[in-house]
C-alpha cells in the first residue's frame, strides 16, 4: 500500500514557471530548461518504478515515495522506502539510457551514452550513505532497528547494466525496475522474523510523513531580477504575448484564440517565479490591464487569501 506520494516538485514548477516567464532570447534559459530536463527525468523515473512496485503484495508493504527527512542541519533522502513487519528496504532510483559501468574500486558509474562519456559518483554508495543517516534518525526516534536493506534501481528500459569487474556487491545491490519483485522476494525469505508491529509500522509511518519537508525554491541559483521577466497574458495556442481582454473573456489578436481564464496561469506563475503576493496594481501591470474594477473582479474570482481593507487589499496563493 502507498502510504506516502510523491508530489510534483516544486523546483519543476519553478523551472516551468520561469520558462514560460522569460523572452525566448533570455540568457538564462538554457541553464533553466537543463535543470528542469534533469528534474522531470529523475521524477518520470520514480513514476516508472511505480509499476514495479505494484507488484508487490499490496498488503505486506507500506510504500513511501520521495522522503526527504531533516536530520540535525542537514536533509537526508529517499526516493522509496519499503517498511514490513520483517524488515525495511531503501531503494534510490536512476532514470538513466545508455550503457551504465560500475567501477566500485573508484566508486564511480561511467555512463556511455550518444556517443558521450560521463562519470558519476557510486549510487551504491549514496543509498548506504542513507541508510545510515535513516538508522540514526530511527534511533534518535526510539524506534528498534529491524534489518535494513538497499537497492539502486534503474528504471529506464535503455539502461545496460554492466558489472566489468564482477563485484559481489553490485550484483546483490544493483537492479533492473523490472527485477524489483524478484529482490524483494529474496529479502523475504532472508528475513522472515516479524520485528515491527502493526501498531508500532503505524507510529513510524506516521512519524515520517509527518518530518518529510519537501525541497524549497532554487530561485536564487538562477539570479534573475524582476526585469528580466515578460509581463501580459499569453495565448495559450500559439504562445503570442499579448492578449487582450475584450468583454470579460482573453483575446489573441494573432491567432483569434478565446480564453476566459488564460490569466490564471500567469498569475500562479507570477508567485512561482518569487513574488510572495500581488495587490491591484501589481496585477494590472501583470496583465496589461487598465480598469482597476476588471483587476478587482479577476482577482475576486480566483478566490485567494487576502488581507487589509478593499483599497489596500494584498493577494497571496492559495
Ligand atoms: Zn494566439
Amino acid at each position: 500500500m502507498i502510504v506516502k506520494k510523491r508530489i510534483i516538485p516544486l523546483r519543476i514548477l519553478i523551472d516551468e514557471a520561469l520558462l514560460r516567464r522569460l523572452p525566448l532570447n533570455h540568457p538564462k534559459r538554457s541553464e533553466i530548461l537543463q535543470d528542469l530536463l534533469i528534474r522531470k527525468s529523475g521524477f518520470k523515473g520514480e513514476q516508472d518504478m511505480d509499476y514495479y512496485l505494484s507488484l508487490l503484495n499490496d498488503s505486506e508493504f507500506n510504500i513511501l515515495q520521495d522522503l526527504r527527512i531533516p536530520l540535525g542541519k542537514n536533509h537526508f533522502q529517499i526516493d522509496f522506502l519499503i517498511l514490513s513487519h520483517a524488515f525495511f528496504l531503501l531503494i534510490e532510483n536512476k532514470n538513466m539510457p545508455g550503457i551504465i559501468e560500475f567501477d566500485p574500486d573508484f566508486n564511480q558509474v561511467i555512463r556511455k551514452h550518444n556517443d558521450k562519456v560521463e562519470i558519476y559518483d557510486d549510487p551504491v554508495l549514496q543509498v548506504k550513505r542513507q541508510l545510515i543517516q535513516f538508522v540514526h534518525w530511527l534511533k534518535l526516534n526510539r524506534f528498534t532497528i529491524p534489518p535494513i536493506e538497499f537497492l539502486v534501481t534503474y528504471s529506464n528500459q535503455g539502461s545496460i547494466l554492466q558489472n566489468p569487474t564482477k563485484n559481489e556487491e553490485i550484483y546483490k545491490r544493483v537492479c533492473k525496475g523490472g527485477s524489483v519483485v524478484m529482490k524483494v522476494e529474496e529479502f523475504k525469505n532472508k528475513h522472515k522474523k516479524d520485528i515491527f508491529s502493526e501498531k508500532e509500522l503505524k507510529k513510524l509511518t506516521k512519524l515520517l510523513i509527518k518530518s518529510h519537508q519537501p525541497e524549497g525554491s532554487h530561485l536564487s541559483k538562477f539570479n534573475l531580477s524582476p526585469a528580466d521577466f515578460l509581463q501580459g497574458v499569453a495565448c495559450p495556442s500559439c504562445r503570442q504575448l499579448y492578449m487582450e481582454r475584450i468583454s470579460g473573456s482573453w483575446h489573441c489578436t494573432s491567432c483569434g484564440y478565446r480564453s476566459a481564464d488564460a490569466h490564471v496561469q500567469v498569475i500562479m506563475d507570477y508567485f512561482l517565479i518569487g513574488n510572495p503576493s500581488i495587490t491591484n496594481k501589481q496585477l494590472r501591470r501583470l496583465l496589461r490591464l487598465s480598469s482597476d474594477k476588471t483587476a478587482s473582479r479577476i482577482l475576486l474570482k480566483m478566490d485567494l487569501p487576502f488581507s487589509g481593507t478593499t483599497k489596500n487589499r494584498v493577494y497571496y496563493p492559495k
